[in-house]
Order: C-alpha cells, then sequence, then structure tokens
C-alpha cells in the first residue's frame, strides 16, 4: 500500500517543473497501452522500418533489471515487475532505452534520465528493497510486533469484513520502518507485509487494521489486466475498501504519519 496513492504520490522529493513535465507527459500517455508506446518509441528511433509486433511481459526479476530481444520477427520485452506500478512515461523512457541498446544507438539524454532519476527516488528504491524482503521471506520480521500482532490484526479484519474465511496469509513486519510503502501483499507468496512503522503505540490501531484490511483485498481483488494496463486498485477493490468504517480517519493518520517524518 502505499499511502500517497491518492493524493500525491512519490512527489515530495522532485523539483516542480520536473513534475509538471511528467504530469503533462503522463496525461498524454494515458491510454497508449506498453505495446502501443514501444511501437511509437519504434517508429521514433527507426523511422523508415515497419514496426514490428511488439510484447511486453512483466516479470518476476529478483533486480530492477528488464531485457529485450528480437525473436522471430517479434520484438519482445521482458520488464521487471518492481516496475509494474510506475507510471507510463517511466515506461516510455525505458521503451526508449532498451530498443536504443537493441539497435546499438544512442540512448537520448532526456529518457535516460527521466529513468534514472525514477529509480534512484528515495521511494521506489525502498519499495524495491521492500519486495525484494517480502520475495526473500527471511527477511521480514516475525507478526508479533512491539505494540500490535499482525495475526490478531488479521483475525479481527477477518471476522469484520471476510466472515472469517480467509486462510491467513504468511505474516510479517517490514525490517525497515517504510513511510511510502506502509504494507505490501505478495499474493504470489501469500504473503503480507505491514511497515513497522505501524507497530508504536501513538498510531491508532485502527489505522494499523486499516491497512491489514487493504492488504487483505489485494489477495481477493487481483490485479486487473487489459491489455499490458494493470489496475492495482481496480473499482471493485475501491468498492470494497470503502466499507471499513474509518478509512477517511485513518488516511489522515497515515498523511500526517509519513509527513511528520524528515525525509533522508
Ligand atoms: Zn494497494
Amino acid at each position: 500500500m502505499d499511502p500517497r496513492g491518492d493524493v500525491e504520490r512519490g512527489k515530495k522529493d522532485y523539483p516542480l517543473c520536473y513534475l509538471l513535465i511528467l504530469m503533462q507527459v503522463e496525461s498524454a500517455l494515458l491510454f497508449e497501452s506498453l505495446e502501443e508506446i514501444c511501437s511509437r518509441v519504434f517508429r521514433t528511433i527507426r523511422p523508415r522500418t515497419p514496426v514490428p509486433p511488439v510484447t511486453v511481459v512483466f516479470k518476476k526479476f529478483a533486480n530492477a533489471n528488464s531485457l529485450i530481444r528480437i525473436h522471430a520477427g517479434v520484438i519482445e520485452l521482458k520488464i521487471t515487475d518492481l516496475l509494474a506500478q510506475a507510471p507510463s512515461p517511466i515506461f516510455e523512457a525505458l521503451a526508449y532505452i532498451l530498443i536504443s541498446k537493441l539497435f546499438r544507438k544512442p540512448i537520448p539524454a532526456i529518457y535516460n534520465d527521466r529513468y534514472r532519476l525514477y529509480l534512484n527516488r528515495h521511494d521506489v528504491r525502498e519499495e524495491i528493497t521492500e519486495i525484494r524482503v517480502a520475495r526473500g521471506r527471511k527477511l521480514i520480521h516475525p507478526p508479533a510486533g512491539c505494540v500490535y500482532d499482525l495475526a490478531d490484526l488479521f483475525e479481527a479484519m477477518n471476522a469484520q469484513f471476510f466472515e472469517s474465511k480467509m486462510a491467513q496469509p504468511t505474516l510479517g513486519w517490514s525490517r525497515q520502518a517504510s513511510r511510502t510503502i506502509l504494507g505490501h501483499c505478495d499474493s504470489a507468496h501469500n504473503t503480507i507485509v505491514l511497515s513497522k512503522i505501524l507497530d508504536q503505540p501513538q498510531v491508532p490501531r485502527f489505522v494499523a487494521e486499516y491497512v491489514m484490511y487493504h492488504e487483505m483485498l489485494h489477495l481477493v481483488h487481483p490485479v486487473e489486466t487489459r491489455g499490458t494496463k494493470r489496475a492495482i486498485h481496480p473499482p471493485s477493490f475501491r468498492a470494497a475498501e470503502k466499507k471499513f468504517p474509518q478509512m477517511r480517519e485513518a488516511k489522515a493518520v497515515i498523511r500526517q504519519l509519513c509527513s511528520r517524518l524528515s525525509p533522508r
């Protein structure tokens, strides 16, 4: 769960001009699928060559690398799923980088910079680490925390919203007190990890419960894909989330909690 999902996702650390450019680019790219983005980039890099078919798949790589190759006349991109939630301008930049590399052309600096800036963003690096941690599983802390026991939170939410029918996944606290990723659900490993920042006496119980409920919903409402467009929080997810009575209050506390910490 990204606490700024509805508010100002990752915009804190960035100069305003960069954000405005990113927002403009994003609105222009909003209706392009990943394959369409790649085809358009291909036309720019090789204007006189007919555009071959393009496939884009997300792969569970252990790092932030992505691969490109031509196989049987098809350009195949394998993108790390750590970028599955990245905004379209980042995919566009990555497409420029990969397709330029494929044809041994210089990578336009603007796209190289855009991509590197994104990967170097504090919250993105933190997210990549958290996902690796969740995948490695051995690196998460046990569910019984200092203040809250994740098993208790899970059982409470299970009883309140799922008639206690949901099987308990592996639960753990994150090692790092992440302020950008408050929770993470890895359906592949059936694991829910909550940021240890929530395991403090000043965090009201309903806030920790809300984050747990949010992550549980991810197990019930999988990511919806239309072509290569992915909805992490599809409408059915959002509708179910609204059933949490103190959602607004919880989000307000989360915003405060995350802004109170000084950025590293
Ligand atoms: Zn979420």
